[in-house]
């Protein structure tokens, strides 16, 4: 496994590998990788000749008072964790590598980006969208990998591969959890123990949420009424939003008559977490 830090490293050893018909998928994170993270690289072993990780933690996807410089950073760990999944390249990029100091073109989109996390992350997704189209137009992967753990962001890359014609399959993974239903994140090491506790109050609520939906119930409002009720039982816990949405628009609906995402973003203390669930088989 090579770790490499700039873009022209990885277009020699993508080119040498195109050259030899290989097929490469891309799996994109910001670091401090855990089993989330890895069940995305497992899947792009299996169905990839070689598989690049980028590791990068992108500025332009944080707010001025967003936990930037805070976000967790271990290059060892992920290294050691990248190799025992057979990981082919890590690109590990400074931020001047990605962005230099005449940088004036972004990917911004409309809509699917308008509600959930981007009202309170009003520029969240042009730095995501910019960041990962870049990241396509390095490495040009055949196949790449995103978590249904952020279900907003995985719709946008998806509706921006469509958009723009980008020559590539995205592909969504479940949500790993803690054996107790935390979903896994980088950020829930920001967790006091006591708060590691409270954070199960998202979990419980996507549980509850979901039973009533796969046992019959369409209008909106009872759903999130009973999720909401609950979480704030929990007093560590501030609700962002909880909110039951189009899975393919990230449009609000009152009823659920097609495919739906239920989304949550919960304070824990001043640790945001978020968590889902989608529900198709309407
Ligand atoms: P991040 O490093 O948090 O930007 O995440 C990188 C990728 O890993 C994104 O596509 C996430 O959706 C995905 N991911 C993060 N946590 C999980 C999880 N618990 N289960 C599945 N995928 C995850």
């Amino acid at each position: 496994m090579k770790i490499v830090k700039t873009i022209k490293e990885v277009r020699e050893i993508v080119k040498l590998w195109k050259k030899e018909n290989l097929s490469v998928g891309l799996v994109p994170t910001m670091g401090y990788l855990h089993e989330g993270h890895a069940s995305l690289i497992d899947a792009s072993v299996s169905g990839n000749d070689k598989t690049v990780v980028s590791i990068f933690v992108n500025p332009m996807q944080f707010g001025a008072n967003e936990d930037l410089d805070s976000y967790p950073r271990d290059l060892n760990h992920d290294s050691k964790l990248c190799e025992e999944h057979h990981v082919d390249l890590i690109f590990n990029p400074e931020p001047n590598e990605m962005y230099g100091k005449d940088f004036y073109t972004y990917v911004n989109m409309n809509v699917l980006t308008e509600d959930l996390c981007g009202i309170t992350r009003p520029i969240h997704f042009k730095g995501v969208c910019t960041v990962v189209a870049k990241l396509f137009n390095i490495v040009q992967p055949d196949n790449a990998y995103f978590g249904q753990k952020d279900a907003q962001q995985l719709a946008i890359i998806k509706q921006m591969v469509q958009d723009l014609n980008m020559p590539l399959e995205v592909h969504g993974c479940p949500i790993v959890r803690e054996i107790d239903g935390l979903a896994k994140s980088s950020r829930n090491t920001y967790l006091s123990t006591e708060e590691r506790q409270s954070a199960l109050i998202l979990s419980k609520a996507i549980t509850l949420g979901q039973s009533l939906v796969e046992n019959g119930e369409r209008d909106c409002s009872k759903v999130l009424t009973s999720m909401i009720d609950l979480i704030s039982s929990e007093p560590l816990a501030k609700i962002d939003y909880v909110k039951i949405v189009d899975l393919k628009t990230i449009q609000p609906v009152n009823t659920i008559e097609k495919p739906i995402l239920c989304a949550m973003a919960v304070y824990i203390g001043k640790t945001r977490l978020i968590d889902n669930f989608i529900f198709e088989e309407v």
